[in-house]
């Protein structure tokens, strides 16, 4: 015999949320008002319903009044829906009889100068709750497993810490970076604050650990072609760049005994094209057939292919070990893996832009990564700091800090870039350290020190003499004939104009996400903020996660941060990509489509809507009828208001639930 379905009991519980919500509304009345509407068997209110005796609240109305259905008038479901379906289950209910009317951040935040209105606001809102909650029923989620692989995108400082922690913990891991080595940014710099240690030297064993760590595949000069599946069971096919060169295992494997590159260069140096090297910004000379610096890995060299003439010199200097390969094409693999980490880093904005500083107008004005390569010893002029125009060693160096960053004249960046004024403190000490008498002028809006030790080494570059002008920078003009420039700005701590001349001009410019990284991310389904960095699920309570179950965020490309806190993040994203692989299945949300299967006339036409691919026809019983991947279906909903034959039914938003919501909304309440 079918079980009798029970008339709805609902229960309404409105939340306080201290002054959040009842600072503004009528809490008292709005209770009163729930407890008259149809099916409501309790109504009851609470300084924070989150609370533990809050949510004893609800646990004791489920036993006490034998409810079926519970509604929480509060702040937003983002925050504590799962808390509040735990209460409910706990209370005995299926969880998904749980639902939230948001009168917090939809009511008394927006209408705070309103409170009558608002009150208003929050009655039509719990009407509409109640009226869903009396048809709500019993879901239950489904599991996924999850593949015991990770893959990790952009080899920079944060890309190589997420795969090491994910490697070191067991998981196989596809590092994946578009340059011919792994690195970043951080192989650009010299030193790094504050605690000035060479970057390279804390970097390298990094390098080299991810390229000879069993758990990790490393897929350099590679990019990720395309994205299907969800959480658990991602297919990433991935473009691997034709090199032009094969490492010694690629040439094992194509049964080329003992060969393949061994790094050795004899090709760069028989290479007759020469053209400016990207890694140096133009300032040194590259082959044709090139490595970034001495440090890459994997150890192997790349061809330009934009450049190469196929003279076919570097093959003869190659000769037995026969590594190069002129005609090579890009090729392509398909990986399945569980969980995903974004880590692609960022791009300096083009600063040029701003054409009152003169860059790329004057040639004694540079860019701060600019100055890291001229002050570096691999870099190339071998560590010794030159005026570009003349050779010449500068005694007076300005920092423009702020150089397109808070910027809302619309030509640059409105938010700050957060390592610059600590790299041009930096780049002050740096000077006076290499070049004696060499004095720093540092014009700031203020200096952001906020790290570990970095108010302490403020003061020390103070104390070692550097000159602090606060001011934005007007424009940079250069005198022809000396190419020595002129600094205009206002000292607004001393009220008056600053002409200064200086040998040489270091613009600290903003950084912005990576060229191109938008169809990347799109292929993963993660949003970015008005600024174009990526968008992490939650600021403050999920900064490493994003709204695609299953893809994490590292480093920069969510926003600007310095290496620790890119390392930091880089952890923790590791951290939360191997909490489902090594639980070995994900639960799904049970939001997903289903199919009427008797009022399917197999026509397909909700497959070609379906944004997330997640349909397609099967046969059953001799026809062709509709057939959801509930993992894949996201429950936007589509297909159901596509099916020109109702057939398909959004759990949890199924079309009696939602004519419910508007009845009670336009009928206040006298359906
Ligand atoms: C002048 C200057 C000086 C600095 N000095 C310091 C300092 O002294 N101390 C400090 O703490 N910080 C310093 N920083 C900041 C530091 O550079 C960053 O914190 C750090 O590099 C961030 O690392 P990341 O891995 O997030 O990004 P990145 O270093 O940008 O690495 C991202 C990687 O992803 C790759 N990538 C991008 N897109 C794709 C794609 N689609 N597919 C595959 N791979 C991709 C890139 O090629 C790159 O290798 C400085 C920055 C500048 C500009
Ligand atoms: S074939 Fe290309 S990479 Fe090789 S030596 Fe000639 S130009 Fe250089
Ligand atoms: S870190 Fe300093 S220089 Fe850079 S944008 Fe922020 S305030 Fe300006």
């Amino acid at each position: 015999m079918a079980e009798e379905k029970k008339q709805p009991r609902i229960g309404v519980f409105v939340c306080h949320c201290g002054t959040n919500i009842a600072g503004t509304i009528d809490v008292e009345s709005v209770k009163d008002y729930a407890a008259t509407l149809p099916n409501v068997i309790v109504a009851d209110d609470y300084q924070y319903m989150c609370s533990t005796p809050g949510q004893a609240k609800i646990i004791d109305a489920i036993k006490d009044h034998d409810l079926t259905g519970i509604v929480v008038a509060a702040c937003t479901p983002r925050l504590h829906e799962p808390t509040f379906r735990t209460a409910t289950k706990e209370g005995g209910l299926n969880p998904f009889r749980f639902e939230m009317a948001n009168i917090r951040d939809q009511n008394s935040w927006v209408h705070m100068h309103d409170p009558e209105g608002a009150t208003a606001k929050a009655k039509d809102a719990i009407r509409i709750a109640a009226a869903k909650a009396s048809l709500l029923e019993d879901l239950y989620p489904k599991s996924v497993p999850v593949e015991h692989a990770a893959m990790v995108v952009g080899a920079g400082v944060g890309g190589i810490q997420a795969a090491l922690d994910l490697a070191n913990a067991g998981i196989k891991t596809y590092l994946v970076e578009k340059n011919p080595t792994v690195g970043g940014r951080m192989s650009q710099l010299d030193k790094t604050f504050p605690t000035l240690d060479c970057s390279q030297c804390i970097l390298t064993p990094k390098m080299v650990d991810v390229g000879r760590h069993p758990n990790i595949e490393l897929h350099t000069y590679t990019e990720v072609e395309s994205v299907d599946g969800y959480i658990g069971n991602f297919d990433i096919t991935l473009r691997k760049k034709a090199r032009g060169v094969m490492s010694q295992d690629e040439a094992t494997a194509k049964g080329i005994v003992g060969g393949g590159c061994n790094g050795c260069g004899d090709c760069a140096a028989a290479c007759p094209v020469i053209k400016p090297n990207p890694f140096e910004f133009g300032m040194a000379p590259r082959k044709a057939i090139y490595i970034f610096h001495p440090q890459v890995v994997p150890l192997v060299y790349t061809i330009d292919f934009d450049a190469c003439v196929k003279c076919g010199l570097c093959v003869e200097a190659c000769g037995e070990k026969k590594a190069i390969d002129l005609e090579m094409t890009d090729t392509f693999e398909t990986v399945k893996v569980g969980t995903v980490i974004l880590s692609t880093g960022y791009d300096m904005f083009e600063i040029e832009k701003k054409r009152e500083w003169g860059y790329k107008q004057f040639d004694n004005v540079i860019t701060s990564l600019e100055f890291e390569r001229l002050i570096c010893a691999s870099g190339p002029t071998g560590g010794h700091l030159i005026r570009p125009s003349d050779g010449e060693t500068p005694m007076k160096v300005a920092f423009v800090l702020c150089a397109g960053s808070r910027d809302n004249t619309g030509v640059g960046k409105p938010y700050c870039s957060r390592f610059c004024c600590m790299y041009s403190l930096k780049h002050a000490h740096q000077i006076m350290e290499k070049i004696p008498g060499c004095q720093p002028y540092i014009f700031y809006m203020d200096i952001r020190s906020f790290g570990k030790m970095y108010e302490e080494f403020y003061y020390r570059i103070q104390n070692e003499g550097a000159k602090f002008i606060r001011g934005r920078v007007a424009n940079v003009l250069e005198d022809a004939k000396t190419k020595n420039l002129h600094v205009y700005a206002e000292d607004t701590l001393l009220g008056r104009p600053v002409d200064l001349e200086v040998d040489m001009v270091v613009l600290a410019a903003a950084v912005q996400p990576t060229e191109n990284i938008d169809p990347v991310r799109k292929m993963f389904g993660v949003s970015c903020s008005q600024d174009g960095w990526m968008l992490e699920a939650h600021p403050k309570l999920n900064p490493c996660g994003t709204t695609t179950a299953g893809v994490f965020l590292a480093g920069v490309c969510q926003g600007p941060k310095d290496i620790p806190d890119t390392v930091a993040q880089a952890e923790g994203a590791a951290s939360a990509a191997s909490i489902p692989i090594h639980t070995g299945k994900v639960e799904l949300e049970p939001y997903f489509a289903q199919c009427l299967e008797e009022k399917c006339a197999g026509c397909g036409m909700c497959i070609s809507q379906c944004p997330y691919s997640a349909l397609d026809l099967i046969e059953k019983d001799g026809k062709q009828v509709m057939h959801v991947t509930e993992a894949k279906c996201k429950g936007c909903g589509t297909c159901g208001g596509f099916c020109p034959g109702g057939a398909i039914y959004m759990q949890h938003f199924t079309t009696p639930q939602i004519v419910a919501q508007i009845d009670a909304f336009l009928l206040g309440g006298e359906q």
